[in-house]
């Protein structure tokens, strides 16, 4: 029996996974995990997605090793070599992945497969992790989407409802499992201290763990999507993300998940979840397109701008969720809590670090990446330069949150600052989103003392506001000059 290798990456399923049901239609399956974070460039994994990915791969190795499939994860500098070493001691004749679009891991993939048929295998790969492929959906057949709207429209066109495959009979090896011991080697979970409580508590990585999430969002909250998806206080969205990050689940089973569900009616709630995964599929359309986009702006005035000296207290005062600014500061300590923020704060405090703040916006896409379960470059790119506004189809230029305003309207009650910064908790609700603002007898039964209790805020909102426009007038400039 011919033996082939199927190289999981960003596909940590059995199910809907079309390069590990090419290995089964191939012969016996090797599974194989390569820890190679020295060529991923911008995609090596962060802290909290290495975590998930420990929890991941345990829960993928323990399937696996019902089918008498193992798990066989190795480390390198690179993976080419490691394949070779597979290839030879397994008397491997097919090697079958699932596309990534990192511009670092296109290239590493392209090299790898030139070489691996270069030996005579059979090397395919394939689409695991998209509804489109990002070269599949072009304006007027060939150009890039720079805008969302007509690439959703055009994406719908084609047809959402696609074929999704069974999990595959798989003929291992007899022996299996996932040796604990070279899960452990790869050192991907935290030691001292050990931060990870908050998302042991929140998550349950791997496949099971990603259909628990879907149906009961599904059951619970599809109903009232698109009312409740900007109130970080009500639990109104799927918390998917990591899920599909790490490819525990795919948008294709998502999608006739939904259509199951609602059987095929479609209603505004469930045609706007699906838009949201349709900006999902429009970062992907974007980084391929524009690969340089990792870490330098869309759009090419941005280059320019004259980003002041970052001022290292106030970056740390962010990260920490101490700017003063309460549904900042909630969102940052959801974030470090349980590795991920709702998407209406991350907005937000992204606006206030590179709009108020004035600080670089990759400086804080890597901090999200770091901290993150969901990080996913294309995602995190196209969010932060969105929100900075030298993205594609990005917030206009005058639009900088105001997160007093975004708080009384998505967190009216206060209920979400409430949980996540405890020390305001008895402030009323008129002015639980501006501490600063309430009368000294009012902070004084609650309990706050500004500067004692809670920071004062780190920036004016009005003033640093002000000074923001004035900056980002002058890029327009230099458009409006140019056009
Ligand atoms: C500054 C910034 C950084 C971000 N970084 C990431 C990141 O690293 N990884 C990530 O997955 N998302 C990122 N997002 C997008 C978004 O915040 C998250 O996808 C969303 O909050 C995940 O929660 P959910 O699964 O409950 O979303 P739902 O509302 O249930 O949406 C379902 C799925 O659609 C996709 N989706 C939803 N909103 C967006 C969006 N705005 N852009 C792209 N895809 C979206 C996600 O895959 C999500 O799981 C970022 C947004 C901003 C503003």
């Amino acid at each position: 029996m011919s033996t082939a290798i199927w190289w999981i990456r960003r596909d940590l399923r059995l199910s809907d996974n079309p390069a590990l049901t090419a290995a089964a239609r191939h012969g016996r399956v090797l599974a194989v995990y390569l820890h190679t974070p020295a060529e991923d460039g911008h995609a090596a994994l962060g802290a909290a997605a290495r975590w998930w990915l420990h929890h991941s791969l345990e829960n993928l190795g323990a399937r696996l090793a019902k089918h008498g499939v193992p798990l066989i994860v190795r480390q390198g500098p690179a993976a080419l070599p490691l394949l070779q070493e597979l290839i030879a001691e397994h008397k491997v004749s097919a090697v079958y992945w699932n596309r990534q679009y990192a511009p670092s891991l296109r290239a590493r993939d392209e090299a790898v497969k030139a070489a691996l048929k270069h030996m005579g295998l059979e090397v395919a790969s394939f689409n695991g992790s998209l509804l489109f492929e990002p070269w599949s959906v072009l304006r007027d057949g060939v150009h890039p989407y720079k805008v969302f709207t007509p690439f959703w429209k055009a994406c719908v066109k084609q047809g959402l409802d696609q074929p999704v495959l069974p999990e595959p009979v798989l003929a291992g090896e007899g022996e299996s499992g996932l040796n604990p011991q070279t899960l452990a080697s790869l050192e991907l979970l935290p030691t001292k201290p050990d931060w990870a409580g908050g998302l042991r508590a929140t998550w349950q990585p791997g496949e099971p763990g990603a259909w628990l999430r879907l149906t009961t969002f599904i059951e619970r909250a599809l109903a009232t999507y698109k009312d409740d998806r900007n109130r970080p206080d009500l639990p109104g969205t799927s918390m998917l993300s990591p899920h599909l990050a790490f490819g525990e689940i795919s948008p294709r089973q998502i999608v006739r998940a939904v259509l199951e569900a609602c059987q095929g009616r479609l209603d505004r709630h469930s045609e706007h979840f699906f838009s949201e995964l349709g900006w999902r599929e429009f970062s992907y359309h974007l980084l391929y397109h524009f690969p340089h986009t990792v870490d330098r702006p869309l759009d090419p005035r941005w280059e320019a701008f004259p980003w002041p000296e970052t001022d290292v207290q106030k970056l740390t005062a962010w990260q920490r969720g101490q700017t003063g600014i309460p549904l900042v500061d909630a969102g940052m300590r959801e974030l470090w809590h349980t590795g991920w923020m709702h998407n209406r704060v991350r907005m937000n405090a992204a606006s206030l670090l590179v709009k108020n703040m004035l600080i670089p916006w990759w400086l804080g896409e890597r901090w999200f990446w770091d901290t993150l379960v969901d990080a996913d470059l294309a995602n995190n790119i196209q969010g932060w330069q969105w929100t900075a506004g030298c993205g594609a189809d990005a917030a206009p230029y005058f639009r900088i949150f105001n997160p007093v305003l975004q708080g009384e309207r998505f967190d009216p009650l206060g209920d979400y600052i409430r949980r996540w910064v405890p020390e305001l908790a008895r402030l009323p609700q008129t002015w639980i989103h501006q501490p600063w603002d309430a009368p000294a007898e009012v902070r004084a039964k609650a309990g706050v003392t500004l500067g004692v209790h809670y920071p004062w805020p780190v920036v004016d909102l009005a003033q640093s506001r002000a000074k923001a426009l004035r900056l980002y007038e002058a890029i327009k400039g230099k458009r409006e000059e140019g056009e």
